[in-house]
């Protein structure tokens, strides 16, 4: 062989392995198109069945490849299910518990180890969680909720673009542009994320016409009046019936007419005041004939109350399905790009959406509870090659779960402190779980006592079976997913149940053991507790007056120094600028929730008596090495809150009539712990129940009437032990 034509050969091998090589890479890089929307219910999606509407792009993806019919989040509300997404955590480790919050941005992501694998990476639309992306190389972000008309961008530089134009096609079209100008020789992580369909569902005109002359079927569940369910239903303030509002969500202009239907404020419908004079002149064509029929019947007393509740349901449906349609055409163009530029086969492509939504269901719009509608999120995935197309997936997946994904789907290794887990050996087994795939998910709410006034609740739910658990009224609801797929009823007290009541408890605490949930380090407002409120802001403006020397902290045994022991407090702190900063009922939860939320305004005492956790025990029974991480979280914000005061920790004080009380030896561990938190230097214990005690351990009713709070007499007990430790730590005299 000559010279020349060995040369070929090699040159042959070489760049046959090249290319081996380059399809290998490729193949362990796919590219990732992830998109997102906003409240968008699967039941508002073709592939799942959808009776209402058509999403013809949207199926396309499941027909291709596959939907997930087992898909859940793990906080059905916008910042925290996106939260859950980039870390891969359940809201309790990544610290967003609820909107409002702002993310901390420096934590683990999955963007960021995105980024460090070798992938461009871009996140365009809504984004909604306070502080700016990281993890990214390119990003243009929706400020809050953003608009849907006309909306501004927040960009790179922290400036803002007004853009004109329908955000949902703008989104689509940034994502368009970004993924053309893109370096093709790295492989993307595209995050195109949608605000529709998210209240107050503004469609664009071209789908005006989209169910003009027809009604949307009416869910089953449209009247349910919450029976035989938690009595915390009833208070819920997202109902079809009595929460819509006039102008934000019902898009009449002026003045509220029918207050007893539609509330007396009406709200603003803010994107009509986004709108040009064109925009506003479509606008008004399509509704106005609308309202002024319905106006009309209204005055002339046509309608029953059956009947305004399903003209609002239409008025609702209607708008956010053609918010949907925009979404869907989206999604084809997204789809047609990859076709025409050859990407199609080398990217994996989700559709998802950060929780479900009530289309009517239970009365209901919005999110928030753990009923089926708003706890599942759609997931579609299609990745060529390795998932069959149109499979229907059954195995039990979460968002917490996305990030994981991606990273083995890069290649990238999964890091074991997010507690989400891949998908693909599902993908790669027909959408079935594995051997080892979980039975069950955790799900947690923390929104408390905020707009429509759902109550905190967590739970667990199987393939079959549902277990809720409000710590408010400390009520269990279980439901059978199979012969109640509506949940209109709770088994938790039918004596049939008995056995999968006790098993899914058991799967309940076991899921907050495995994923580390201690409610007694959660920060957690009582907020929707009327009472619980005022004292609350009454405690907030007491600690606006920065004059406090001595502050007490607690439950209602602090608070008591209001009450019983009222004259002992005058007459040992009455000239020590003293505060009580006591709440009954609360537990340490409670209490780090107000310390960080202006129940320590602008005081700076010399010296803060802390007892707290009685109630952890008393309304739980809780593990006292979780109580004591509350107390120690709580010793924590005051250390970095006033770094200057010290702190007199008190051990809890006994409670029930003797020494071998359950919930008194439960303290007794509790203080065992947490005495060990004294440095001496700031923190300061004491544990002084023995003043209360009879010798035998007795505690007697003359001190502590109900075995739990003191009386004038405890109280005095109380002061005077503790004054020697008072005096040396305030230098009082
Ligand atoms: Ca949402």
């Amino acid at each position: 062989m000559r010279l020349h034509q060995l040369s070929v050969v090699r040159l042959i091998l070489l760049l046959t392995f090249a290319l081996l090589e380059q399809t290998a890479s490729a193949q362990e890089q796919p590219n990732i198109l992830f998109i997102f929307s906003d409240d968008h219910a699967p039941n508002a999606i073709g592939a799942f069945g959808s009776k209402i509407n058509k999403t013809p792009h949207l199926d396309r993806i499941a027909s291709e490849g596959a939907k997930f019919n087992n898909s859940f989040c793990a906080n059905s509300i916008c910042g925290p299910s996106r939260a859950c997404i980039l870390t891969g955590k359940h809201s309790h480790m990544n610290g967003f518990l609820r909107n409002g919050n702002r993310f901390d941005g420096t934590q683990l992501t999955f963007p960021k180890l995105m980024q460090n694998a070798g992938y461009q990476t871009a996140m365009l639309g809504k984004w909604h969680l306070s502080s700016d992306p990281t993890g990214f190389d390119y990003w243009e972000v929706l400020p809050g909720q953003g608009s849907y008309y006309n909306p501004d961008f927040i960009q790179m530089d922290g400036s803002r673009k007004r853009y004109h134009g329908y955000c949902t096609d703008l989104i689509t079209d940034m994502a368009l542009e970004w993924l053309k100008n893109r370096d093709g020789d790295k492989p993307f992580l595209m995050m195109c994320q949608h605000k529709a369909p998210h209240r107050n569902w503004a469609p664009h005109p071209r789908h005006f016409s989209l169910y003009k002359n027809e009604d949307v079927p009416e869910p089953a569940t449209l009247h349910d009046d919450y029976s035989g369910r938690s009595s915390l239903l009833r208070q819920n303030e997202m109902s079809i019936r009595s929460h819509m509002r006039w102008a934000h969500d019902m898009k009449f202009h002026g003045d509220v007419l029918f207050p007893e239907h539609f509330g007396t404020s009406p709200g603003r419908n803010g994107e009509y005041g986004r709108m040009t004079d064109e925009q506003k002149a479509t606008w008004d064509a399509q509704y106005e004939p609308e309202n002024k029929a319905f106006i009309e019947k209204m005055k002339a007393g046509k309608l029953t109350d059956k009947e305004i509740i399903s003209w609002k349901y239409q008025r609702y449906i209607k708008d956010y399905l053609r918010c949907i349609q925009a979404v869907d055409d989206g999604v084809g163009r997204l789809l047609k790009f990859l076709d025409d530029n050859d990407l199609a086969k080398n990217t994996v492509v989700i559709y998802s959406s950060d929780q479900g939504f009530y289309l009517g269901e239970h009365g209901w719009y919005d999110k928030r509870w753990m009923f089926e509608e708003s706890l599942r999120m759609p997931f579609l995935i299609r990745w060529p090659g390795v998932i069959r197309p149109g499979t229907d997936a059954p195995a039990l997946i979460q968002n917490i779960d996305y990030g994981p994904t991606f990273l083995e789907m890069a290649g990238a290794e999964v890091p074991a402190e997010m507690q989400g887990r891949s998908i693909v050996e599902v993908l790669k087994n027909n959408g079935r779980p594995t051997a080892s795939w979980r039975d069950s998910i955790y799900y947690a709410y923390y929104e408390n006592a905020a707009v429509h006034n759902v109550p905190v609740h967590d739970g667990v739910r199987s393939d079959r079976y549902k277990l809720m658990y409000y710590p408010r009224t400390r009520e269990w609801n279980l439901f059978d997913l199979e012969k109640d797929p509506q949940e209109m009823r709770s088994f938790h007290d039918d004596p049939t149940y008995a056995k999968v009541l006790s098993g899914m408890q058991k799967r309940y605490h076991d899921l907050r053991d495995f994923y580390d949930v201690n409610s007694a380090v959660i920060p957690a407002t009582r907020g929707d507790e009327v009472w619980w409120k005022e004292r609350d802001r009454t405690l907030t403006a007491n600690a606006r007056n920065g004059k406090v020397e001595l502050a007490f902290i607690g439950d209602s045994i602090t608070q008591g120094w209001e009450g019983r022991g009222k004259n002992v407090w005058q007459k040992y702190y009455g000239d020590r600028n003293a505060i009580n900063l006591g709440i009954g009922g609360d537990r340490t939860e409670h209490v780090i929730w107000r310390l960080t939320h202006g129940n320590l305004g602008k005081i700076k005492p010399k010296v803060a008596v802390l007892m707290i956790g009685t109630n952890n025990t008393g309304h739980f029974d809780q593990d006292p090495e979780e109580v004591a991480a509350g107390v120690e979280r709580i010793l924590e914000i005051l250390g970095e809150r006033l770094p200057k005061t010290k702190v007199l920790l008190l051990g809890i004080f006994p409670r029930g009539r003797d020494r071998l009380d359950s919930k008194r030896l439960n303290n007794i561990a509790i203080n065992q712990i947490i005495r060990r938190f004294a440095d001496k230097e700031r923190v300061h214990y004491a544990d002084i129940g023995d003043v209360f005690l009879e010798e035998d351990g007795h505690l007697p009713a003359s001190i502590m009437p109900d075995a739990l709070h003191l009386n004038e007499e405890g109280y005095e007990r109380w002061a005077n032990a503790i004054e020697p430790m008072l005096q040396e730590l305030g230098g009082w005299e």
